[in-house]
């Protein structure tokens, strides 16, 4: 455990190298580097097929994704949308940004997905979406969701950013809201440095989509020969990205089942080691539930209290393990108090579960290491709870 001759683990490194190259080159060699080139095509048609989901569109991140989902489904002022406050920014961003309101909603403590039942509560005569975030790569409880979307007449855009290559009951995540959307950032499982997806298998919101990612143009119909000459049509931004970032993501694709097995064998090898620790002591180990098949895109751990979890945080570092911490809940940041009057102390689960989380260094490039990586971390880790 000499922390000198010992690696520094670092907490992401995507795999990432000369086939990469070689389809960035090619398409460089092609003279067509703009979006919606025949690159882009054959990368939506893949997903289309491997997901059996009708429309798949690239977008140049997740947050355009969902800005996107927010524009083609009307949400405007006077509307409320549900998410949970332990989320990344985007969704809150791309509500905000249509002159609607983020309504914030409680966690599981186990999975630190959306509690449904805390949805439920939240929703008013003007709620019109819910979006629920399938963190770490491990489903929401969708069933129930899907349930209560039903019932109320609600939208549900899955925000599947983490969620590339998990599944729900069989089904791949983004696949079974209205919209989902997917990033391709370089932290994330699959990766084209900066990228996303847009899904949905409703035709009409696939035409609205479609408008939205080109300007509110309808140059996609023109090049298809639909219409003799395109202007514009509606409400929209440029959300298309370069082919040479869908040339990236093509072969990153063709990794897709390396990288997904070499995550597991290092969440699975964190989960081995930390376990005989979890017994009865301070240590909470994430929950995987029997309808999820995870994507191991996060590996995290629980502790008692906050001061423990900044001390642990804190020597790990010292010994060369990139740990992390996570989200600061959004409800109780300082835009989130401005943009609703939830109080900040309204979500006991978020607040506890934010302050007290850990997330180990996980990437495919540790998998040859997982072990001993794994054992040195929890030899750390019984060293500060015992
Ligand atoms: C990464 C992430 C995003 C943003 O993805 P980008 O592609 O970087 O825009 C949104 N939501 C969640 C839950 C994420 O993890």
């Amino acid at each position: 455990m000499s922390d000198s001759t010992t690696r520094r683990v670092s907490f992401n490194e995507p795999i990432l190298g000369t086939p990469e190259a070689d389809a960035v080159q090619e398409v460089l060699e092609s003279g067509t580097i703009r979006g919606d080139g025949p690159v882009t095509q054959e990368v939506e048609e893949q997903l289309e097929e491997w997901l059996g989901i009708e429309h798949v569109f690239l977008t140049t991140s997740c947050t355009h994704a969902l800005e996107m989902a927010m524009l083609v489904l009307d949400i405007g002022p006077g509307d409320e949308v549900i998410m949970p406050s332990f989320n990344f920014v985007s969704s809150a961003n791309a509500v905000v940004l249509r002159g609607a309101t983020p309504v914030f909603a409680d966690i599981r403590p186990d999975t630190l997905n959306i509690d449904v039942e805390d949805v439920a509560d939240k929703i008013t005569p003007r709620t019109k979406a819910i979006v629920p975030v399938h963190y770490a790569g491990v489903s929401c409880d969708m069933n129930a969701l899907q349930a209560l979307a039903d019932e109320n007449d609600l939208y549900v855009i899955e925000d599947a950013a983490q969620g590339v290559d998990a599944y729900y009951d069989g089904a791949p995540l983004g696949t079974m809201g209205d919209i989902g959307c997917y990033s391709f950032h370089e932290t994330k499982n699959l990766t084209c440095g900066e990228g996303g997806a847009f899904l949905t298998d409703d035709t009409e919101l696939a035409r609205a989509a479609e408008l939205a990612r080109e300007k509110g143009t309808n140059r996609s119909a023109f090049i298809r020969g639909e219409v003799d000459k395109y202007t514009w049509v509606s409400e929209g931004s440029s959300y298309i990205p370069s082919d040479i970032l869908a040339a990236i993501l093509n072969v990153q694709l063709s990794r897709r089942e390396t990288i997904k097995q070499k995550r597991e064998t290092v969440w699975t090898a964190y989960y081995d080691a930390l376990h005989p620790l979890a017994d009865d002591g301070p240590l909470q180990l994430p929950t995987i539930p029997d309808a999820c098949d995870s994507n191991y895109h996060i590996f995290f751990f629980r502790v008692d209290t906050p001061q423990r979890r900044n001390t642990l945080l804190d020597v790990l570092k010292d010994h060369g393990i990139d740990a992390s911490f996570h989200y600061i809940p959004l409800h109780s940041s300082p835009f989130g108090q401005r943009v609703t009057d939830q109080d900040a102390d309204s979500l006991p689960h978020t607040t506890h579960c934010s302050e007290t989380l850990i997330r180990l260094p996980l990437h495919p490039q540790l998998a040859d290491t997982a072990e001993e990586i794994a054992a040195r971390t929890a030899d750390i880790v019984a060293s500060e709870i015992q």
